[in-house]
Formats: C-alpha cells, sequence, structure tokens
C-alpha cells in the first residue's frame, strides 16, 4: 500500500517523534508499516522516508539508494557528491554520536516540500547508532551523499526540515534549479544568488 507523504505546514512534520521499543519492532503491524514505507519511498520515488512523512510520529526512517536513480547523472556530479548505492534498510530512534567538523554544501529536497530545493551545509561523514528491523543494535559509518540522507532523515525525527538548515537565498523550484543552475559550480552560484554579499 502506498501512504500519503504530507507536505509542510502538517503539525506532525513539526513533533519530535517518539522512540520505537524493540518489542513493538517485532509486532506485525510494524513490519507492515516498514514494508509500506518502502513502497511509498520507491513510489515517489525517494532515496528516504521518515515516518513523520507519512503521518506518523515514530522514530522510524527507511533509506535506500538505487543504481538506476543515478544512471542519468554525470559520473563528475555523482563523484563529486560522493553519491553510491545504498541498499534498502531500516532504522529505528537512529541518533547520530559522531560527526565530522567538515561540511559539504549541495542542493537537497524532500518528498514534505514538493517541487523545492535548495542549499543544505551538512557534515560530511556520521557515525549513526539505531535498532535495525529485528531490533538489534547496530551502528554505521556514512560519508557523502549517504551522510546527508542519514542527516536529513533524523532531522525528521526532530522535527526539522531542511529549510531550517538551507541557505535561504538559494530556495528554488527544482524546475528552475535544473533550467538555470544545475552546471552552475557552487561558488560561482553563490556569488550569482548574492549569498555571501553584506545586507
Ligand atoms: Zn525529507
Amino acid at each position: 500500500m502506498r501512504l500519503k507523504i504530507v507536505q509542510v505546514g502538517e503539525p506532525v512534520l513539526r513533533q519530535r517523534a517518539r522512540p520505537v521499543l524493540a518489542e513493538e519492532i517485532a509486532l506485525a503491524e510494524t513490519q507492515q508499516l516498514i514494508a509500506w514505507m518502502r513502497e511509498t519511498m520507491l513510489d515517489a520515488p525517494g532515496v528516504g522516508l521518515a515516518a513523520p512523512q507519512v503521518g506518523l510520529p515514530l522514530q522510524l526512517a527507511v533509506i535506500e539508494d538505487r543504481p538506476e536513480y543515478t544512471r542519468d547523472i554525470p559520473a563528475d556530479r555523482l563523484a563529486e557528491r560522493e553519491r553510491k548505492a545504498v541498499p534498502f534498510h531500516v532504522l529505528f530512534n537512529p541518533h547520530i554520536v559522531e560527526r565530522s567538523e567538515q561540511n559539504v554544501e549541495f542542493f537537497e529536497g524532500c518528498l514534505s516540500l514538493a517541487g523545492y530545493s535548495a542549499l543544505v551545509k551538512r557534515s560530511h561523514h556520521v557515525t549513526v547508532e539505531y535498532l535495525d528491523e529485528h531490533g538489534e543494535a547496530r551502528r554505521l559509518e556514512a560519508q557523502g551523499w549517504y551522510a546527508r540522507i542519514l542527516q536529513h532523515e533524523i532531522d525528521h525525527l526532530y522535527g526539522r526540515l531542511y529549510i531550517d538548515r538551507m541557505e535561504s537565498r538559494s530556495f528554488m523550484s527544482t524546475e528552475n534549479l535544473s533550467r538555470y543552475w544545475k552546471d552552475v559550480p557552487i561558488p560561482s552560484l553563490r556569488k550569482a544568488l548574492g549569498i555571501d554579499d553584506p545586507e
């Protein structure tokens, strides 16, 4: 079943989601929810989906970056973003236990702000602890685009959206991003958008 993805302004997107107990993870209804979230993410399509985005204030996110999503993206663009395929996986109660001081800045979007994008700085790499779909404690290290996806999804579980962290002058429709800016290097783009200008 495809679930409805709620849009910005929906109260649940601004709430802190509640942690899920290991015994709840084992329930058939939780496993069903995981399957539905996976289907909803694939259908969107998106590379991550957090439970608040389908209206549920639970600390649960699913992530998958499929090879076919990046087939038409030039290799140099993928290399710059350090974007590689990520297999499907499930995170309950994730938290970032370590993050790099080094930040990287790229455009990102969100299924709950459909049609828009903005520049967002994120840590280049993160270490995350979480429970998997069996309720087992896990720890992962990620860098590049995968680290960005994790930070974006974990933000959702705390009621945060990328617009809280974005460079506001870079906020634009994804259509205009492709039309005008997609091949512009970030430093030139910052200049053209007046981001570094004094007030
Ligand atoms: Zn999002």
